[in-house]
């Protein structure tokens, strides 16, 4: 069939039909009725189906066209945007630059380039960050530091993603106020303004009369400011917190370190709270390591807990400086609205209680304002005044307690300890009165006197009998310890081998390197050095790495639980084994029975103290003491050997 036929059957098909269900019915063949039949059925289905992708076709063209005359439309308004954009980047005032999280130029504007100094082919998009740090070193509009220090205080303040705004003075004399804006994949917006002169003492005395210049926090006034705003909110029903942060022995690391160091420290402990606060926040920094945070809008007192508990953690974690490792903490104290003051001052003054109260439990660790606070502050004060009074007349005195030898069954010498009984509050322990002298520097001139009593004191012992002298890590500070010494030794005549110093870990914590130099020099004089309170802290190992101590004492706390507990005995069995191999003594504190007694002497300690064999006791005792004991009479508990 041809086509012209095709397309005529197509046209007419039931005629076609009819007429070839004639002939075929004239030729008495097959039903051509039923085969017409089924042809025109296939035709009509075909028809549909045509009919049927043509109207989706054109729905589809209709749709395209639509979508056609979309993107036209959406192309024009980008470009209109764009030029838009353009235009206003070109006209702002400031210069202004973008970049991504690559740290790779997005967009800048003329502006920016001008203001630096750099030409069209420094700021292409995609130089990255750094090429531009080092285009403006070339062209003397870098600031004033060097550019690794620049490099690495960026780097710090990019990692903190948080918006903020500073002044940097460049090395060409011009002033530039820069605002920070984080984006969520690591780049950030910056505006650049170049404050003309005229403007830029204003502008700076205004941001000196709010700001803090080290760190660039808020300063008080702006934290006052902060505070009545935000107690203006707290009236509508919106509870706020204020935290009073102190940094635990900051003035170590500024003393030891130097005070460069320690303004670097400042600025990492503050670029590390500002990654936990939110845009809300206000952080300030009120006096040298003391800072102020009012913590807005939140669900108090839950989120303050959540807060101090990160900063707490944060910032025991060592910070790098140059290289040089420093160790510090913190310290928090809370009052929450409304409860805890309906002024700027209330609130202020009850963290400040607050954060006396966390110091005094040990640092480190955060407490809420209570009513008592009041009272326990007043408490203290009192026994302030009495201890410096107690100072200035030298109203303490020593006793001794024995340290014996296990292996010779005999005295190897005394521990002095410090005595102070007060007329009106009778025997103050040294756990009240000692960390409180420590923390008012009082412990300095306290210890002294007590390393020159005890010196003259054990120079009238029997040779061979040796003086132990607890020294606190305050007295390290300054550098007078090791003038103190000798001077001890010297006035009594104590060789300087019978004296042994006992020092705690948190001396090798909080001093670092000029610590272990004063051991190592005290030393050589032939002074013994003993780590006390062994296992208490949390780098017991470590600090026996660091320096190699005569002695370790044990700490009692191990051997009250020695007969209950056997994760105490397999402690000191681990102890003294360590101490055998780095050929360190090891002196078991606090033994009160004999139990005790037979049990360290099997897990082979070297020396034992404790009430089992006699208390601490005035020097007047001692000759009798040492008669019972030394050698060891029949009366002695020593174990059967
Ligand atoms: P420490 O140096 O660990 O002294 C041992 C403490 O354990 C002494 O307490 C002693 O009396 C007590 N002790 C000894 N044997 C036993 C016992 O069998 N059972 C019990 N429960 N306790 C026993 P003390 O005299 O109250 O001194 C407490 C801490 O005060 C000392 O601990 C030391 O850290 C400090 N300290 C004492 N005198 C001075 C001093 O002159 N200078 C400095 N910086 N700290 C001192
Ligand atoms: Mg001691
Ligand atoms: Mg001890």
């Amino acid at each position: 069939m041809s086509e012209n036929n095709a397309s005529h059957v197509l046209a007419a098909p039931s005629l076609f039909a009819r007429q070839l269900a004639r002939a075929t019915r004239a030729q008495g063949g097959i039903d051509l009725d039923a085969l017409a039949g089924q042809v025109t059925s296939a035709y009509d289905e075909l028809e549909r189906s045509r009919r049927g992708t043509d109207d989706r076709n054109a729905l589809i063209s209709r749709e395209f066209a639509t979508l056609n005359a979309n993107l036209e439309r959406g192309v024009a308004e980008l470009e209109a945007q764009n030029i838009r954009f353009g235009l206003a980047l070109e006209n702002m005032a400031q210069g202004l630059c973008v970049f991504d999280g690559a740290q790779r130029l997005i967009v800048c504007n003329k502006q920016f380039a001008d203001i630096y100094g750099l030409k069209p082919e420094h700021v292409r998009p995609g130089t990255t960050f750094r090429e531009i740090v080092a285009h403006r070193y070339a062209a003397d509009s870098s600031p004033a530091m060097n550019q690794a220090e620049y490099l690495n205080w960026w780097e710090r303040k990019r990692v903190s993603a948080v918006a903020d705004e500073t002044l940097v003075e460049l090395r060409n004399g011009r002033v530039i106020s820069i605002r920070d804006q984080p984006m969520p994949d690591g780049g950030w917006v910056a505006t650049h303004d170049d404050i003309p002169e005229r403007r830029t003492v204003e502008k700076r005395l205004a941001y000196m009369a709010h700001h803090d210049d080290l760190t660039g926090l808020a300063n008080r006034v702006l934290l006052r400011q902060r505070l009545d705003e935000a107690l203006t909110r707290a009236r509508r029903g919106a509870a706020f917190a204020v935290l009073c942060v102190d940094l635990d022995h900051f003035k170590v690391v500024n003393d030891t370190l130097g005070h460069t160091m320690g303004d670097a420290l400042l600025r990492a402990a503050t670029v590390r709270m500002r990654q936990h606060l939110r845009d809300t926040d206000t952080l300030a920094r009120l006096g040298s390591d003391e800072f102020a945070i009012v913590q807005c809008d939140m669900d108090q007192p839950v989120d303050a807990t959540a807060l101090a508990e990160r900063l707490v953690r944060i910032l025991a974690v060592p910070f790098d400086l140059d290289g040089q490792q420093a160790v510090i903490g913190a310290s928090i104290g809370i009052a929450v609205t409304p409860g805890d003051g309906t002024d700027p001052d209330a609130l202020l003054r009850n963290a400040d209680r607050a954060l006396t109260r966390a110091k005094a439990d040990g640092r480190g660790c955060f407490r809420f304002f209570e009513s008592g606070m009041d009272t326990v502050m007043q408490a203290r004060r009192s026994l302030e005044l009495d201890l410096r009074d107690a100072a200035a007349r030298n109203a303490f005195h020593l006793h001794y307690q024995p340290l014996m030898s296990l292996r010779a069954r005999r005295v190897g010498g005394f521990e002095a300890l410090l005595r102070w009984n007060h007329p009106v509050r009778g025997n103050v322990p040294p756990a009240e009165f000692i960390p409180l002298a420590e923390e008012i520097g009082l412990i300095t001139p306290i210890g002294a006197w007590v390393l020159h009593q005890a010196c003259a004191q054990a120079a009238t012992w029997p040779e061979g009998i040796c003086v132990a002298v607890n020294i606190s890590a305050v007295q390290f500070r300054g550098g007078a310890l090791v003038e103190t010494v000798a001077s001890a030794l010297r006035q009594s005549g104590l060789p300087a081998c019978r004296l042994e110093l006992e020092i705690t870990e948190s001396v090798m914590i909080e001093n670092g390197e000029a610590t272990l130099a004063m051991l190592r020099e005290l030393r050589s004089t032939g002074v013994r050095i003993a780590m006390d309170d062994f296992g208490t802290g949390y780098s017991s190992l470590s600090s026996l790495r660091n320096f190699p101590f005569d002695k370790v004492k044990i700490d009692q706390s191990f051997v009250r639980e020695l007969t209950d507990r056997p994760d105490c005995i397999a402690i000191v069995r681990a102890v003294t084994g360590i101490c055998a191999s780095l050929g360190m003594t090891t002196t078991a504190e606090g033994v009160e029975t004999r139990e005790q007694l037979a049990m360290l002497a099997a897990e082979r300690c070297t020396d034992v103290q404790g009430y089992l064999f006699s208390r601490p006791c005035a020097a007047a005792d001692l000759p009798d003491l040492l008669r019972t004991l030394h050698p060891a009479g029949p009366a002695s508990p020593w174990p059967a050997p």
